[in-house]
């Protein structure tokens, strides 16, 4: 069951003190609002009845998709003390059997703010893998940064479904420009998928993990230095 604790935090703006619902969990099937607020989202904001204007807030939640057991840790800050939770948390799961019957199957992730939480929300709801995803991020983002991005820098590359709902796009965030939508072509999802298949499940310890850039970099370079490797 989800704890709401009633917090109050200013408007960036006005200074005026704002009431906001802290949930320290998301728990599907339960909280189908809430998920379709994270997929739109606006769960992470809050509006000044004032000035009118929305803006973010970020705090610690556990997203737990009990039916496609999936249990994504939303952590903005990531600070020692909550990499201590995480890394005990693991180690729970490798020592505590009841522990691990209960949550059997279960995928764990981390991520770092709302949008990478709404794509992974996005990319388990399509029965996709996100560790495919990320490393297919890395066959198109030289092309972005050669053809889009000339004078912009690249904040964010997301996931995203169409919204005709036939197909995937990558939605491309800028520092100085509005959001550029580029198709997927997923059939490099699948040629990732059986390329990299032993070297990812290689790459992906137990628990909850970071799959993100650095994490398929890891994966292409241990890949290339492999592919260096001369034959005997
Ligand atoms: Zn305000």
């Amino acid at each position: 069951m989800s704890e709401i604790t009633k917090q109050t935090i200013a408007c960036p703006k006005c200074g005026k003190m704002i009431p906001i619902d802290v949930w320290d969990s998301i728990d599907i099937p339960y909280d189908i609002e809430q998920k379709e607020k994270v997929l739109k989202n606006t769960f992470f904001k809050a509006t000044c009845e004032d000035c009118k204007i929305s803006f973010p807030i970020a705090y610690k939640c556990l997203y737990n998709d009990m039916e496609q057991k999936f249990l994504i840790w939303l952590a903005p800050r990531l600070e020692e003390e909550e990499k201590a939770e995480v890394a005990e948390y693991n180690e729970k799961l490798k020592t505590d059997n009841r522990l691990r019957l209960a949550q059997g199957g279960y995928t764990y992730r981390i991520v770092r703010n709302d949008n990478e939480l709404r794509e992974k929300v996005l990319i388990f709801d399509e029965g996709l893998d996100d560790r495919y995803i990320e490393t297919m991020k890395l066959v198109y983002v030289p092309a972005f940064k050669k053809n889009i991005a000339k004078d912009s820098k690249i904040l964010g590359l997301y996931f995203d479904k169409k919204s005709s709902g036939e197909g995937y796009q990558w939605v491309l965030i800028f520092d100085n420009k509005k959001p550029v939508i580029a198709d997927i072509n997923m059939d490099i999802y699948e040629d990732m998928k059986d390329k990299l298949h032993d070297l990812v499940e290689e790459k992906t310890g137990e628990g909850f993990i970071q799959i993100s850039a650095p994490w398929a970099m890891d994966v292409m370079t241990t890949r290339m230095d492999g592919m260096q490797t001369p034959e005997q």
